[in-house]
């Protein structure tokens, strides 16, 4: 079984910051990816708000340098999903692209969309159903569509989609959004959105491609028919942390507990960026978390030597 000194779980800015410290520190690191190189950053299609890119850069861009920028430093990588972690050192880590062993284990697995759980979302999410107006929302130009959730994240995509589409519908499951203040007043002040109050996403209808949403208002228990070409679900984020629970301490939100110096309750496992607790999930703020707990991995190994 191959044996390394760090193995890094997810290649987002956390997992990639992390394997360039940890490489250029020397140690036989690897890092597992089961999708794309950059994480949830590839669903950007400009990152603004990343220092050293005055016009900005698209998020596939960013996520592809730092692989290339790691790899030129002897970073081992590979796609494959993570399916078991073992307790006890040297952990063991299987996954769909074979079994191996490490002294210290980075876990920067990020989040992923949170579901709606409606019937028919999971058959139509590409046909229809979104959950990311950034990469999808030109699809539905001129047309009508609604938005879910009431928090800043639904508040700015609704915005995005005001600049597409004809209509868009927001639907909140409170009379109240969560929302800070000032994009609700743009929100407000812009006329192509309706909002709907106290009312969930039942049922997500249509053969091939959504047709329409089957809402139930929660005060009234009514039920009413939206027709909608596109529906974006942006009802936050959930940690990818479910492989974890039984080897690392989490919160009651599923986040991994860390200290300062990203370590978790387990010896020599460390967690870094989106995944969690009180991360600030912010790409800046990931590769931050990639530094120290490349740092703290290194440091662990060289007390244990
Ligand atoms: P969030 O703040 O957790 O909001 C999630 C929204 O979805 C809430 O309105 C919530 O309703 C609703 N919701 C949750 N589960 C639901 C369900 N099962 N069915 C229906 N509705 C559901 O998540 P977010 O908007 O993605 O924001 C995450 C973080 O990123 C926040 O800290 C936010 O400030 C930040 N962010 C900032 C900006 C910006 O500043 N421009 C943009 C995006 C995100 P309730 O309100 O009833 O709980």
């Amino acid at each position: 079984m191959a044996r390394y000194e760090v193995i890094i779980i997810g290649g987002g800015p956390a997992g990639f910051t992390a394997g360039l410290y940890a490489s250029r520190a020397g140690l036989k690191s690897l890092l597992i990816e089961r999708g794309m190189f950059g994480g949830q950053m590839v669903n950007a299609a400009l990152v603004e708000n990343y220092p050293g890119f005055p016009e900005g850069i698209p998020g596939a861009e960013l996520g592809s340098l730092m692989h290339q920028q790691t790899v030129k430093y002897g970073l081992e990588v590979i796609t494959a999903e993570v399916t078991g972690l073992t307790q006890g050192q040297p952990y063991g880590i299987s996954t769909t692209e074979g079994s191996f062993e490490s002294a210290a284990i980075i876990i920067a697995a990020g989040s992923e969309y949170r579901k709606l759980g409606a019937i028919g979302e999971e058959r139509l999410s590409g046909h229809g159903v979104s959950y990311c107006a950034t990469c999808d929302g030109f699809l539905f130009r001129g047309r009508e569509v609604a938005v879910v959730g009431g928090g800043d994240t639904a508040i700015t995509d609704a915005l995005e989609l005001s600049r597409h589409a004809r209509k868009v519908h927001v639907i909140h499951r409170r009379d109240q959004l969560r929302a800070g203040y000032t994009l609700q007043q743009r929100a407000f002040a812009q006329p192509k959105l309706e909002f709907i109050w106290s009312t969930v996403v039942e049922q997500i209808l249509g053969e091939k491609v959504l047709k329409e949403l089957r809402l139930r208002n929660v005060k009234t228990h009514e039920f009413s028919i939206l027709e909608v070409a596109g529906v974006f679900v942006a009802i936050g984020l959930m940690p990818n942390s479910q492989r974890f629970f039984n080897i690392v301490d989490l919160d009651d939100a599923g986040y991994i507990v860390t200290d300062e110096t990203m370590a978790t309750s387990a010896p020599g496992i460390f967690a870094a960026g989106d995944i969690r607790r009180n991360s600030a999930r912010q790409i800046a703020a990931a590769v931050g978390d990639g530094v120290t707990a490349a740092m703290s991995a290194f440091k662990y190994l060289q007390e244990r030597s």
